[in-house]
């Protein structure tokens, strides 16, 4: 197959292709994922979110990347639920600042029934502001998922985090298993999919493969997929690992895109620790989201201007609201085909 011709959505890819994917030479890799990121995105727009932590710290999970678990010592300051007037008007700022999508993280298993009223009234207001809005709870049953769409959320955040196989190594206190089952209820809620990983916990290149197989062939792709890069915090097991190659952080950005044409790839967590020839690599390997904003749950997110300058330099505008897949506008397409043709970039990799 050519590395232009158009790649169907599916769902059923083996080890050994996503092996195979892998493997290319890099530039022929960026070449693919950047042709089929043309094919379904306008290539110079960048969807912006803001990510507000909610309820921060004495997480009783135990996941080894965290410094929000309660299992750990990371001299983390521990906030109760935020009360939903602040809430909404941090939102209020991100939308004055650009955002489109406001993300709501609270460090819990699950929510309780007591904390269900407050999550519900903060989606509702901040619907109303006119942004798009995420959570982040945890674990949910099936009549929290229910009432969480009733009252307008539109993306549910849970990360598989890592491949199956490795899984145990990183958390012990869930399952896969009940992590796909929230995604499931989600799905049947009618309500849209944030899940994604982080790279760097110690994991093989067939675990990062793992990881995207999961997600790529789950019955409809996760609108969005988030590609995180660990933050390593004191106190946490995982403080001590070796940093990730960047070319194998851009190599598995392209990846996905390859895998999930369709779904925003989210440079996510870890950002802050990458320069901005690395960022402008990821945008060209497919990646077309980012967190906006001060703070990213709990760790430094850069500042927004200093993203802005960025995003001007490399031609690039923040995503409208809803502006994608699908909805994305036809004629931009056009511009970013005939773009691709005649760019000398894209021949010189064609022939290389
Ligand atoms: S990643 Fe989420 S679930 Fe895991 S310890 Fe941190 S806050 Fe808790």
């Amino acid at each position: 197959m050519s590395a232009t011709a158009a790649i169907a959505t599916r769902h059923d890819w083996s080890l050994a292709e996503v092996r195979a994917l892998f493997e290319q030479p890099f530039n022929d890799l960026l070449f693919q994922a950047q042709s089929v990121h043309r094919q379904h995105f306008d290539p110079n727009r960048v969807q912006v979110s803001t990510l507000l932590s909610i309820k921060t710290g004495a997480c009783p999970e135990d996941c080894k990347y965290c410094p929000q678990s309660g299992h750990y010592n990371t001299g983390l300051d521990k906030e109760k639920l935020m009360e939903v007037q602040k809430v909404l008007e941090a939102a209020a700022e991100a939308k004055a600042i650009g955002s489109t999508r406001f993300c709501m993280g609270a460090a819990w298993k699950h929510p309780s029934a007591k904390d269900m009223p407050y999550v519900l009234e903060m989606v509702k207001g901040v619907k109303k502001l006119g942004l798009e809005t995420c959570m982040t709870l945890g674990r949910l049953d099936q009549e929290q998922t229910q009432a969480l769409a009733e009252a307008g959320l539109d993306y549910y955040n849970h990360n598989l985090d890592t491949s199956p196989e490795f899984y145990g190594n990183i958390i012990t206190t869930r399952t896969y298993g009940e992590r796909l089952q929230t995604l499931a209820y989600v799905r049947e809620a009618g309500m849209k999919i944030c899940s994604g990983g982080i790279l760097g916990m110690g994991e093989s290149v067939d675990d990062r493969a793992g990881l995207l197989i999961q997600l790529a062939n789950l019955p409809e792709h996760p609108e969005s997929v988030p590609i995180n890069m660990l933050v390593k915090v004191k106190g946490t097991p995982l403080a001590e690992e070796k940093d990730v190659d960047p070319f194998d952080f851009i190599r598995t950005l392209a990846v996905a895109r390859i895998m999930m044409p369709k779904s925003h790839v989210r440079l996510s967590a870890g950002r802050e620790q990458m320069n901005e020839q690395m960022q402008a690599l990821a945008f060209m390997a497919g990646a077309n989201s980012i967190f906006y904003g001060e703070k990213l749950l709990t760790t430094a997110n850069p500042q927004a201007d200093k993203d802005m300058a960025l995003f001007k330099r490399l031609g690039i505008k923040p995503e409208e609201r809803e502006e994608h897949a699908d909805e994305v506008h036809q004629a931009a397409i056009e511009q970013a085909l005939v773009e691709q043709r005649d760019s000398k970039l894209f021949y010189n990799a064609a022939s290389a």
